[in-house]
């Protein structure tokens, strides 16, 4: 095939300095040139050109954390959001209750779509039935692992859960490809129990699957696993589950089931103190850092300043909590919330290129991936044109800066992963979003018949 050359006013490449008047040469799945407009052209004479003006060639965006099964629940909990354990439960009960397998894949489908049109090309998503993800991101043309659930709070069910876990991981290992990978997800410290956690490590150490877990994300997890009360530590109480709280951090608690060896992703790390970062950087587990959803939950700030000598990426969770998929914007807003929480004199090290490095290849490293994630010679071909000259933008001064404090993925004029282009000209080469829109619409209207009930 022959090769196809993206130039812009800027190219980011992330791993390299920003390149003004720059070009990209793509063939195949991979990038073959990253350099100067006229360099480039020289070395790929042959090659089809398209040019964007002023926009930003960049490496597509990582989203380290996403639930996109749940795409449909977007605004659906904003009723329940001062009880966590409220709003889990009324997301838990509509998924099972009122959500069909069919519901599940065309809200995966829309997550998908919205993922594409905000320049995302990797999404890491945790999911109730892995295979309604695997296909959305399949069949719109994303990378990403999806990390099938795993989810009961009873050691005495262990068995049992892991069983049908395991029902669910084989259909969704029958849908993975070259791009689309399985992984696992035992929930969190306090929905998955000890022994639930320990098969599943087992099994993601023998496999050498990906994993996944939320972790010290709320005031209620805290004091379940510090001091054994609160709204969490009171439901298992409620259920008949028996609960010896063992007085550490939930990340402590993790490590010492043995959890942080196989290298996890650790969503949102919200109460993560000094000694936990410690412990998150000795074993090289990754960090998905949501701060959106952290915010809207009133969870708290996640300490970002501190993940920065870690693996790690931004994470949107899902739109139930956020409310969209949009890297750009939650670039901003790690640093924006970060820099408010800290002295002038260290926004040196809050800057609009290292939030952009976060959220292409931190993200990229914090997954474990080492072929995508910046634009070089060699690696995939993921890559996001963003316009620069929109009236929020205009003037621009530096594209990094104008990128994250000015921008966002409505910026967004094409996604291209594995060299495929999968959105231009507005829309998303392979998705009938008309057909999607009206289905999230209709489930909406399903989910709503549920409030009035209540
Ligand atoms: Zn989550």
């Amino acid at each position: 095939m022959p090769a196809k050359i993206y130039s812009a006013q800027w190219v980011l490449p992330v791993s390299s300095p920003p390149i003004e008047g720059g070009a990209v040469a793509v063939e195949g799945e991979r990038v073959v040139g990253v350099g100067a407009r006229d360099e480039i052209a020289a070395r790929f004479p042959e090659a089809a050109r398209e040019e964007f003006g002023a926009s930003a060639i960049l490496p597509g965006l990582i989203n380290c954390h996403s639930h996109i099964e749940l795409t449909a629940m977007r605004g659906y909990l904003e009723d329940v959001e001062s009880n966590f354990f409220a709003w889990l439960f009324k997301l838990t009960a509509a998924r099972m209750n009122r959500m069909t397998a069919e519901d599940l894949r065309d809200s995966a489908a829309w997550g998908a779509v919205e993922a594409a049109r905000a320049g995302v090309t990797t999404l890491a998503d945790a999911c109730s039935e892995g295979e309604a993800s695997a296909r959305a991101l399949g069949d719109v043309g994303l990378r990403g692992i999806v990390y099938q659930e795993a989810i009961h709070p009873d050691p005495a069910k262990a068995a049992e859960t892991f069983e049908k876990f395991e029902i669910n991981l084989a259909k969704l290992r029958a849908r993975e490809t070259p791009l689309v990978r399985a992984g696992v997800s035992p929930h969190a410290p306090y929905s998955a129990s000890a022994p639930l956690i320990e098969r599943v490590r087992d099994l993601a150490e023998r496999e050498r699957l990906p994993l996944m877990i939320h972790a010290a994300e709320s005031e209620a997890e805290d004091l379940m696993f510090r001091e054994g009360r609160g709204t969490f530590a009171e439901s298992l109480a409620a259920r008949g589950i028996e609960w010896r709280a063992p007085r550490v951090s939930p990340i402590r608690y993790l490590e010492r089931l043995g959890l942080l060896r196989v290298k996890p992703v650790l969503a949102h790390c919200v109460r993560a103190d000094d000694a936990d970062i410690e412990t998150i950087r000795e074993t090289g587990a990754g960090v998905a850092h949501c701060p959106k959803s952290n915010a809207k939950l009133g969870h708290g700030r996640a300490p970002y300043e501190k993940f920065l000598g870690l693996r790690h990426g931004f994470g949107s969770d899902s739109v139930a909590s956020n409310n969209t998929c949009d890297i750009l914007e939650e670039a901003r807003f790690a640093l924006l919330v970060a820099r408010s929480a800290n002295r002038q004199s260290n926004l040196d090290a809050l800057t609009a290129e290292r939030a952009l490095h976060d959220a292409t290849l931190g993200g990229a490293h914090a997954l474990g991936f080492d072929d995508c994630g910046s634009l070089e010679e060699g690696k995939q071909a993921d890559l996001t044109v963003v316009r620069l000259d929109a009236p929020h933008q205009t003037p621009a001064h530096d594209p990094a800066r104008t990128l994250v404090f000015a921008s966002s993925g409505r910026d967004v004029t094409l996604t291209a992963v594995a060299g495929r282009e999968i959105f231009r000209d507005g829309r998303v080469v392979n998705a009938d979003e008309e057909r999607l829109r009206a289905r999230m619409n209709e489930i909406k209207e399903k989910l709503g018949t549920m409030n009035a009930e209540r």
